[in-house]
């Protein structure tokens, strides 16, 4: 089969990026060839993350020929999407925004409402019966908490905080110390006052 070709939203945020980590380790570990990809620079929160955990970053594609395999997380609108992405073949979708695509063939397509991208890969992961290592489940923790603002933004489910207390402790990471390392990291402590910071 020819290759497939994973990756998020423009502007990527940590959840774009560690979902298109995790979503290709998951077709390599079901026997599928893919690359993950990323369409824009790694932001300071998303570098603290991958070093952390001394993962690499994902290539970065500017575009890709016409009828290119492509699977798409954390994000499905065009808008937000690779250039020409009506001329790709769209595999799959994983994500937890609302529909914003048409396809004119069937496809894999599975969104949620919860707050990551992340909380539905953990629960696809155990659906098929894989493996979720140390690094996959920092990488997981990281989306969750960056997208909930550590578990507080409106948009955080129970399932979140379900997933995010069995992410603990295959990782080992503490969400709040961790968490909030990783949030700093990626904020200029300088746009705000030491009341706001506390
Ligand atoms: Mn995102
Ligand atoms: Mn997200």
């Amino acid at each position: 089969m020819e290759k497939v070709y994973v990756f998020g939203h423009q502007n990527p945020d940590t959840d774009t990026i560690t979902s298109s980590i995790v979503m290709a380790n998951y077709e390599k570990l079901l026997g599928n060839e893919v690359e993950c990809c990323r369409l824009g620079n790694l932001n300071k929160e998303t570098e603290y993350a991958l070093n952390y955990l001394g993962v690499e970053a994902p290539r970065l594609i500017e575009e890709l020929p016409e009828g290119s395999n492509v699977i798409l997380v954390d994000h499905n609108s065009p808008l937000e999407s690779i250039k020409d992405l009506d001329k790709m073949n769209i595999l799959k979708v994983v994500d937890h925004h609302k529909l914003a695509l048409e396809t004119g063939y069937p496809l894999f397509y599975r969104a949620e409402p919860v707050g990551c991208t992340e909380t539905v890969l953990f629960k696809m992961y155990k659906e098929a019966g894989l493996e979720i290592d140390k690094t996959i489940a920092g990488l997981m923790l990281s989306a969750i908490l960056s997208d909930t603002l550590l578990l507080k933004s409106p948009t955080t489910t129970a399932e979140d905080k379900k997933v995010v207390d069995e992410l603990e402790k295959i990782s080992g990471l503490d969400r709040n110390v961790y968490g909030l390392d990783m949030l700093k990291a990626g904020t200029d402590l300088s746009d705000f006052t030491p009341e706001q910071l506390v």
